[in-house]
């Protein structure tokens, strides 16, 4: 995530007027990201009918990000199902920040076009992304923060931790390169290669009107 931004086609983290271009560079993720993921995790295995749904595996993600000096505390899961993976009631019990965590479920696009920026500003994807409509947690998160529409002033931080939950499924071999050789969830950095594409769009923060063709 380095180089060149896509959309705006600024350097990524060029700084102009002594000001970062980009107040999003790069996205980082964090301990205390990845405690919340394992209480989450923690949370889903007690629930028994979704430990019972031998399709119950996916992506969970999690992202913070403080801007214009509003906090945002957001949770997603893959997949297109209507209904997320992880709702409101596997939330309990999060030590950091409690009760500030929500679930979002934005409509991931089809297709390159109708796609949105955390700032809310409508971008197209480079039709050459393969699987640009995959429906990651990244992605979800990204696209969730946008549709909050934060008042962009300053950019004072955006995090994200993503963590693969392997429930009846865990023995399937096809899942096997997510979670490794134990049947809990892990740690396996989810970037796929869409998503490599995709987020350096999501993340950039350039002003549509200051973006010349
Ligand atoms: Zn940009
Ligand atoms: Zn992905």
């Amino acid at each position: 995530m380095s180089g060149t931004c896509p959309r705006c086609r600024y350097a990524r983290n060029k700084k102009a007027g002594g000001k970062l271009l980009h107040g999003i560079p790069e996205v980082t993720d964090s301990k205390q990201l990845r405690e919340v993921l394992v209480r989450i995790d923690r949370n889903l295995r007690q629930d028994e009918a979704l430990m019972q749904d031998e399709t119950a595996s996916f992506i969970m993600g999690v992202l913070e990000a403080k801007i214009g000096g509003k906090e945002y505390f957001l949770v997603a899961s893959s997949g297109r199902n209507p209904d997320p993976w992880i709702e409101k009631k596997h939330l309990d019990g999060i030590t950091y920040h409690p009760g500030a965590w929500e679930t979002v479920n934005p409509q991931v696009p089809e297709r390159h076009t109708g796609w949105w920026t955390v700032r809310n500003e409508n971008v197209d994807l480079d039709t050459s992304i393969r699987s640009v409509s995959n429906p990651c947690a990244a992605i979800k998160l990204l696209l969730g923060l946008g549709r909050k529409k934060p008042a962009w002033k300053s950019v004072e931080y955006l995090r994200m931790s993503e963590m693969v939950f392997v429930g009846r499924a865990a023995d399937d071999p096809s899942k096997r390169q997510w979670h490794g050789k134990g049947a809990t969830s892990s740690w396996t950095a989810h970037s796929c290669d869409a998503c490599e594409a995709r987020i350096p769009y999501l993340i950039c923060d350039v002003p549509a009107n200051q973006i010349v063709d």
